[in-house]
């Protein structure tokens, strides 16, 4: 099985997935994700820097059919939404996808399979391990059982902490966005 490093942490760009899954081959890198606009949103505010290991590796599947393997690992910085605390959530996900060669296909094998990608052009590699991200995310994410020090201090017999943002609320910002007209007026 042959491994084809990408130059440099941002990416492998585009690939023909076709032609990956047909010679068996495997793509691999590192990426920074806290530079990347789709996923920067959903990590803990202030995160510098996420690498997380990726892999893309193109194999048939017991039909014989060309599919793509898409595995990515490590540390997502999150942010714990029970006690607003940063904290680095493992991943370690993998999803395997069959490819379509053209749209008919994409609709026939929709029907019967459940993930299915139209490789009828060349595929970027780095939307494809940002789908992986995303697909993993939790929407809201919490410390595992036992660790957040929201539950610790809510068992021990306190009310448990209520923390809300006050300077993200909607009426702030809007008291913020009639400041600003005033003075333009
Ligand atoms: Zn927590």
């Amino acid at each position: 099985m042959t491994v084809k490093r990408s130059a440099g942490s941002t990416g492998a760009g585009r690939f023909d997935a076709l032609d990956l899954a047909a010679r068996g081959e495997v793509l691999a890198g590192e990426i920074d994700i806290s530079r990347r606009p789709r996923v920067v949103d959903r990590l803990a505010p202030n995160t510098t820097s996420a690498p997380i290991a990726w892999q893309i590796a193109g194999a048939r599947d017991a039909l014989g059919r060309p599919m793509l393997a898409v595995s990515v690992e490590g540390d997502l910085p999150q942010e714990c939404q029970r006690c607003l605390q940063p904290f680095d959530a493992p991943i370690s996900q993998r999803s395997e996808l069959l490819l379509a060669r053209n749209d008919a296909e994409l609709e026939r094998l929709d029907a019967e399979e459940a993930e299915v990608l139209l490789a009828a052009a060349p595929l970027d590699a780095m939307t494809l391990v940002e789908d992986e991200i995303l697909l993993w995310l939790p929407f809201a994410p919490r410390h595992p059982e036992g660790q957040c020090p929201a539950e610790v201090a809510a068992t021990s017999g306190s009310e448990g902490v209520q923390a809300v943002q006050a300077t993200s609320s909607p009426f702030a910002r809007l008291a913020a966005l009639r400041k600003g007209t005033d003075r333009n007026t």
